[in-house]
Formats: structure tokens, C-alpha cells, sequence
């Protein structure tokens, strides 16, 4: 027999149908059971009467969070008994079979409210529950239909979603990398990808042209803010362009995107304003500069694109080092001095960043597709030409056989869903998020590993130092309870 999603029961009326789902709320009146049963889709009352013996008699031991099979008639309810808050309030099921699927424990914590009153820590430790909010469920619901319209709109403009490694070697993104151990080359690392920026220049030296891929990004940050060690990103390179002919397209993505999936949303000012990082650190003292007129209108969406950054600046030992991206060409008007390594701290950037009500979400450039050029921002920061050779040889090497100018953007997903769903982190549209500091509460990762397994990648671990990570061992959500939740 089919298996109806619940919401759609209400164009059933008067015919026999299978839900099933789990039993959210389970009263009884008089000699009458309620249930009210709860799928993906919605929330059905399903009615079990004295007269239908076994299943009435299994119903009685039936509690919260059991997973059951029902079939029964739909019948349309007396006026007086609609429930205009739900979908199917019309309407409910007359059980007349009842299969008990699974039984459940308690849960370690309600998920009738939208979660936020919960400790963190709980609500990470056993995430699958807390996924059955319908806040969650929703926000789910929501990163979905976004990351379809991305793919949607790129393909219709002609541009192919690509995957790259996720074992790969070092990139310098500005961040540490998380490193894994070869077997099979004692001594050697693969690093993950910060992001595929490499891999997707190297596919313009290929002919792609128009690349994107919604792409997992992995960094190996100090704890901070709302930061996650992998995040993920709408990545985008094109060949042939300027800068205004790719700003011009993330715009109008952005923009329909706001207008389809988001419509109750105001955009402040389109185009979207662009100010120079200059006038950004002067009149707003930050590069992200929160832009909104009325900072209390939740719908209003000021997004404005920072442009002409420096390109370098000193590192804390005095060296340069790269403000962006390494791969970044500098300004037409800069190229000169970069080749002369003139004027350092003068040389700006084609690098754009988009902005969100003070957030950055995302930022790209234009890219130094001449090998002489990458060269010298590399010899700008202190590489030797040896050096330059081992890391980025390829690089170079590649641009030796036949690039064209190519630009693109990396912008994070998590942040923009959670903008536009008005969420306070990027947890909360993340399904397995991981706690500030890097931890999988509900895993349990990072997680030591078998001296077998330590052996085979010749590894040996210097316990004296072995991180003192506070391990998370209770199986009580009380024991918890006095931690602060991380924000
Ligand atoms: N790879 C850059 C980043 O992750 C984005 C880009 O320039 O495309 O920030």
C-alpha cells in the first residue's frame, strides 16, 4: 500500500490511506486515543476507538518519539473540532491498523520550542534529535532550496559544476591546514583543502571557462566567533572577464535569489553600493561595514561589494605577506610596481568582498594569470625562487601553456543561509556543526586512534603533549547543564 505524506491527507477524504511517522503528542479522551502523528511533511490526528480491539489495545502502551505505521480512513472533522493551525486540521485518520515500527526513550530535551533555551553543548551532543525541531528542519529545508537555486542559475548561464580533491597539498589561504598522513609515503602529508582556488584556476588553463562547485572548505582556525573548522562555498571562477563582468553576475544571483526564495526580504540599494576599503575604514572603521539604515528591520538587506585593498601587508615579523589571496592580480595601474616590487604598500588589489549587514560572505578577484607576475608577489613575500618553484611550479608551469585572464569569487553558503533566515550563527544551518574550538560533540572527533593504525602511518604521538581537550563523556544532558554555551 502507498505511504501518503501527511499533509497530503486532506485531499483523501473518505479513502483508506497508510501514513506513518512519529507520534508527537498522544492524549486521550474518555475511552478515545488522539494521536497526533508528525512526518517531514506535517501533523495528522489519527483516532483509535474501543471498537477496533487491537488496535486500540496497542495504542494504549503507544508513547512520544515511537515510530508507527497507521492505516485508516480519512474523515473530514465536525466543524466545531477544525484546527485551523495545522495543514490537515480538516481532517483525520480513523486507525484501523496499527504497526509499531520502533519504540523510543525519552527524549534528553524538548524539540516542541525552537531550541534556543537548550544548552549548546546538548543540543550538538545529540543533534539528530535536535533536527527534528521544525526551526531546524526548516532551515535544512532552506540551504536545500539554495544551494538548488546556485546550481539552477550557474547552469543556466552556462557554467558546470566541477569537483575537486579533498586530498591535496598546502595552498596559502591565509590559514593553517589540517594535515593528513600518507601510508603508502612514510613521511609525507596531503593537506585539505582551504579552498579548490588551484584546482579551479587550473581548470581555466584547461578551457572550462565558467567553473563553480558548492565546495567544502577546511581550516584549521583558533577558535573564534562563529567560525567552523570546514565550511562550505559557493565557488566560482570564469575565463574572459573583468572585474565588473563578474561583480555585475554575482549581483544579479544574489538578487534573484532574494526575490525568489526570500521575497518577504528588502534589498536596501540596488545596484549594490561599492566603497573602497579606504573610505570603508574611515567612515565605518571596519572592512564589513554594516551599511543597514534601520538596524532594527529584520527583512532589510544592505549588501554593498568593499573594493581596492591593498595588496600586501606586514606580517607580525615584519615581512609582507598577502591581505586576500596570493593569486589576486593587483590593479592595471599597480602591475608595473609589482614587477619592479615598487611602492609595495601602495599596490591595491582587484580583490572585491561582498558584504551582508556586516558580514563578509564572500570575496574574489581577478587573477595573476602571467607567470612573471605570480612570481614576483611570492618574491614580494620573502619565497626564494627554489621555494617558488616547489610550491607553486605547477602554477606557473601552467601559465605557460596558454591561460586566459580568468577571475572568480569563494562565498560562504552557511553565512549567507543563515543571513537570510535571520539566524545568529551559522550552527544553526549547518546539520552536524562542530563547537568553536573544533569539537563533534555527538561523535566524539577528534578521537584518539589505534596504536595499529599510528604504526602503519608511521606516526608517533609525543603523548607528554597529547592535547588536554575537555573530553565530553557524559551520557546526561544534566551534567552539562552549568558549561556556558559557546557563542
Ligand atoms: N579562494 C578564495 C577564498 O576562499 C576565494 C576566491 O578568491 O575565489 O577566500
Amino acid at each position: 500500500m502507498y505511504r501518503f505524506p501527511i499533509n497530503e491527507a486532506v485531499k483523501h477524504i473518505g479513502e483508506k490511506i497508510k501514513v506513518s511517522g512519529w507520534v508527537n503528542i498522544k492524549r486521550s479522551h474518555g475511552k478515545i486515543i488522539f494521536i497526533d502523528l508528525r512526518d517531514r511533511s506535517g501533523i495528522l490526528q489519527c483516532v483509535f476507538i474501543p471498537s477496533n480491539k487491537e488496535s486500540y489495545d496497542k495504542a494504549q502502551n503507544l508513547r512520544t518519539e515511537w515510530v508507527v505505521e497507521l492505516v485508516g480512513q480519512i474523515i473530514k472533522r465536525p466543524d466545531k473540532m477544525i484546527n485551523p493551525n495545522i495543514e490537515t486540521g480538516q481532517v483525520e485518520l480513523s486507525v484501523e491498523e496499527l504497526t509499531i515500527l520502533s519504540e523510543a526513550q525519552t527524549l534528553p530535551f524538548a524539540i516542541e520550542t525552537d531550541g534556543k533555551e537548550i544548552n549548546e553543548e546538548v543540543r550538538m551532543k545529540y543533534r539528530y534529535v535536535d533536527l527534528k525541531r521544525e526551526r531546524l528542519k526548516n532551515n535544512l529545508i532552506m540551504r536545500h532550496k539554495v544551494s538548488k537555486f546556485v546550481r539552477d542559475f550557474l547552469s543556466a548561464e552556462e557554467f558546470i559544476e566541477i569537483e575537486t580533491p579533498t586530498l591535496t597539498k598546502s595552498t596559502p589561504e591565509g590559514s593553517r591546514d589540517f594535515v593528513v598522513p600518507s601510508r603508502l609515503h612514510p613521511g609525507k602529508f596531503y593537506a585539505l583543502p582551504q579552498s579548490p582556488q588551484q584546482y579551479k584556476q587550473l581548470l581555466m588553463c584547461s578551457g572550462i571557462e565558467k567553473y563553480f562547485q558548492i565546495a567544502r572548505c577546511l581550516r584549521d582556525e583558533d577558535p573564534r566567533g562563529d567560525r567552523q573548522t570546514e565550511h562550505t562555498q559557493i565557488d566560482i571562477e570564469m575565463s574572459f572577464i573583468e572585474k565588473e563582468d563578474f561583480m555585475e553576475l554575482y549581483e544579479r544571483m544574489l538578487i534573484k535569489l532574494v526575490e525568489i526564495l526570500f521575497s518577504h526580504k528588502k534589498i536596501q540599494k540596488i545596484p549594490f553600493p561599492r566603497i573602497t576599503y579606504k573610505e570603508a575604514m574611515e567612515k565605518y572603521n571596519s572592512d564589513k561595514p554594516d551599511i543597514r539604515k534601520d538596524k532594527n528591520d529584520p527583512n532589510l538587506l544592505a549588501f554593498c561589494w568593499i573594493v581596492d585593498f591593498p595588496f600586501f601587508e606586514k606580517d607580525e615579523e615584519g615581512k609582507w605577506t598577502f591581505t586576500h589571496n596570493p593569486f589576486s592580480a593587483p590593479k592595471t595601474e599597480f602591475a608595473e610596481d609589482l614587477l619592479e616590487k615598487n611602492n609595495i604598500e601602495k599596490i591595491l588589489t582587484t580583490q572585491y568582498d561582498i558584504v551582508l549587514n556586516g558580514w563578509e560572505i564572500g570575496g574574489g578577484s581577478m587573477r595573476n594569470h602571467t607567470p612573471e607576475a605570480l612570481e614576483a608577489v611570492f618574491l614580494v613575500m620573502g619565497y626564494t625562487k627554489e621555494e617558488i618553484k616547489e610550491k607553486f611550479g605547477h602554477m606557473i608551469e601552467a601559465f605557460s601553456f596558454g591561460v586566459p585572464p580568468h577571475g572568480g569569487i569563494g562565498s560562504g553558503l552557511d553565512r549567507i543561509v543563515a543571513l537570510l533566515l535571520g539566524e545568529p550563527n551559522i550552527r544553526e544551518v549547518i546539520a552536524f556543526p562542530k563547537t568553536g574550538d573544533g569539537r563533534d560533540l555527538m561523535m566524539r572527533a577528534p578521537d584518539e586512534i589505534s596504536p595499529k593504525q599510528l604504526k602503519e602511518l608511521h606516526i608517533k604521538v609525543d603523548s607528554a603533549k597529547s592535547v588536554k581537550t575537555e573530553k565530553f563523556n557524559s551520557d546526561s544532558p544534566n551534567s552539562v547543564k552549568s558549561k556556558k554555551t559557546k557563542k
